[in-house]
């Protein structure tokens, strides 16, 4: 192998620059050249290919975002659009692509291995709805953002004394809600893998108010629905005033943390050695904190959970 390229697809994450450095520099380090693919799929139907030299991927290891961009591609859903690629890459006479972006950029790559060519996944969400993997690459840092906007709503909450429900994003899953809950000592946290009671939440409220508690924090997953209507609510129901922020994209920016740091440098030395090792239809995956490859085929027939156990602690500290 001589040649290999990288891409990144989806929704964006902070962390994917420092997977996107670590795939050239190792690729670099094995001998290989390494292409980078601009706007995921699209590129590569296109044949926007560089080649990336080892300076090309400095000063980027803290920046958010990706430099290669991202986008979604309806083409590449197509037998057509992907043989497309298919003859780009062969162009090119690139021999292996490393695909870094969520679960539907890795059912495209799992295409693309079917259809012959070699492909390996490098998850990279913030939402950590990967199943397979206990962390994707951005999930870390998305909490530390929702962390950080909470403590500065704590702080007005506390000297108005309200109650504040606080939307974050997920789609379907509820990690970065529990994480954040967790972190942030909430009253409540509604996540789409748990039922929840509108009485229960506003018993919470209510022996927190007893025990003088001068703010209440309820966050709320966007799986579970809306912030607004949950914090309309309990405003029905308690009569207190209820704000309700809804965090949005800012949760998608910024600068990686240590940890996403790390994981992506990792998981982007694992996903070149995979390639030279042979492997064609792998994700990286870190288990137990060891960094593995996993078949995509094994990693999409599980369901992704978020860890329960939290949820379970969360009631407990919340008493
Ligand atoms: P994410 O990777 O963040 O989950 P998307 O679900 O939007 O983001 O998928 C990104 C891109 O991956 C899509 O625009 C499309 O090009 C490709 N893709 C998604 N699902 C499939 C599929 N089932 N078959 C082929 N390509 C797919």
């Amino acid at each position: 192998m001589k040649r290999i390229a990288v891409l990144t697809s989806g929704g964006d994450a902070p962390g994917m620059n420092a997977a996107v450095r670590a795939v050239v520099r190792s690729g670099h380090y094995h001998g290989l050249e390494v292409f980078g693919v601009y706007r995921g799929y699209n590129g590569l139907i296109q044949g926007d290919f560089k080649s990336l030299t080892l300076g090309s991927v400095g000063d980027i290891i803290h920046r958010g975002g990706t430099i290669l961009h991202s986008a979604r591609c309806e083409e590449f859903r197509t037998e057509e659009g992907r043989q497309k690629a298919i003859q780009q890459l062969h162009k090119f006479q690139i021999e292996g692509l490393v695909v870094i972006g969520g679960d539907g950029s890795f059912r495209g790559a799992k295409k693309l291995s079917a259809s012959g060519f070699p492909a390996i996944g490098i998850p990279g969400t913030i939402d950590n709805d990967i199943p397979g993997t206990d962390f994707t690459i951005g999930f870390d840092t998305a909490v530390n953002t929702v962390i950080e906007c909470i403590d500065r709503i704590r702080d007005t909450a506390s000297s108005h004394e309200r109650t504040y429900v606080v939307e974050v994003m997920g789609r379907d899953a509820g990690d970065i809600a529990l994480w954040a809950g967790v972190a942030e000592g909430a009253e409540s946290i509604l996540i789409p893998e748990a039922p929840y009671e509108l009485s229960e939440i506003i018993e919470r409220l209510e022996r927190s108010r007893h025990r003088d508690k001068k703010h209440s924090i309820i966050i709320v997953a966007e799986g579970v629905g809306s912030g607004v209507e949950i914090g309309e609510q309990i405003k029905q129901r308690t009569g207190w005033e209820t704000r309700v922020t809804v965090l949005g994209h800012i949760q998608r920016g910024g600068s990686p943390t240590a940890f996403d740091r790390v994981l992506a440098s990792r998981m982007g030395v694992k996903a070149v050695e995979l390639l030279l090792a042979g492997e064609r239809d792998k994700m990286v995956a870190i288990k137990d904190n060891e960094v593995i490859g996993i078949d995509f085929d094994e990693a999409f027939s599980q369901k992704h959970q978020p860890n329960l156990a939290l949820y379970d602690l969360a009631k407990i500290l919340s008493i």
